[in-house]
């Protein structure tokens, strides 16, 4: 297994609490969208065993060309010891990444795709929509929908309407399942789906309801991990 140790480049403030952490790309390093990626801090492979409360799955949520691999996450006041060693980190400080991998390429299969989404989650769909707004080829409509109570809503620049894409943002769950229940219309369709664990049942329940198929369904879960979810 390659570890990569990079260094912070930037920081960006996306909203209360929500910041991007922009690494230095590695050489030789690189990604498809929807990749998720774990992110190590400083002394997390010092003992036998890997210490995880250094380690966290995060997605990223920026393309290759963009020039350096963006980690979109909330740091809250009350947080954990990962986040507020991450939020005390300077620009320079090195971080380590490995094991990245993508459940989520964006399927070019002739169906409309539907990007469904909580919160800081719409981070792993960012890199979809860019590669889709670069190149439109096998997905006739994307459509996202992103659920954000604070409606401090992520990444309002690429989440913006053109004729092939639509960009929906609501700030209540009651809403979305509205959004999800309309959408569900298209029996078709691809539905990704990032957020908790909870929101990704909801979710799948109320597609599911409506004739939508496990096989229709996209999730950033492991094959090992499917069955839990979509039985
Ligand atoms: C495939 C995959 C991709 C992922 N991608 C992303 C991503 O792109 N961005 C992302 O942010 N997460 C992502 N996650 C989730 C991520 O791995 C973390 O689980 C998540 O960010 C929470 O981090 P944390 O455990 O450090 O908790 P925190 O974010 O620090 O806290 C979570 C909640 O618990 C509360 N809390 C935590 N510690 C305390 C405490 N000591 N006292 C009081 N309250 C506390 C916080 O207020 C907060 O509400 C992904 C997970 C997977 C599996």
């Amino acid at each position: 297994m390659q570890i990569y140790w990079t260094p912070i480049q930037q920081v960006v403030q996306e909203a209360r609490d929500t910041y991007t952490f922009k690494l230095e790309l590695p050489e030789g390093f690189t990604w498809e969208e929807g990749a998720h990626t774990h992110f190590a801090l400083e002394g997390f492979n010092q003992e036998d065993k890997p210490n995880r409360s250094l380690i966290r799955h995060m997605s990223i949520s920026t393309l290759p060309h963009e020039g350096a691999i963006g980690i979109t996450t909330r740091v809250k006041s009350e947080c954990s010891t990962f986040k507020s060693i991450l939020r005390d980190m300077n620009i320079g400080d090195k971080v380590a990444i490995f094991k990245t991998h993508s459940n989520v390429p964006l399927k070019r299969e002739g169906k409309n795709v539907y990007l469904l989404s909580s919160g800081v989650g719409i981070s792993t769909f960012r890199p979809l929509v860019l590669s889709y707004l670069a190149n439109g080829e096998g997905v006739p409509h994307l459509r996202s929908v992103n659920v954000e109570s604070s409606q401090e809503y992520l990444f309002s620049d690429v989440f913006k309407a053109t004729d092939a894409f639509t960009a929906e943002f609501v700030d209540s769950r009651r809403a979305y399942h509205e959004a999800v229940e309309t959408l569900a219309a298209d029996k078709d369709g691809l539905y990704y789906v990032v957020g908790s664990d909870d929101f990704l049942r909801e979710t799948i329940a109320t597609l599911r309801e409506r004739g939508i198929a496990r096989e229709q369904i996209v999730l950033d879960k492991h094959d090992f991990q499917l069955d839990d979810f979509l039985n």
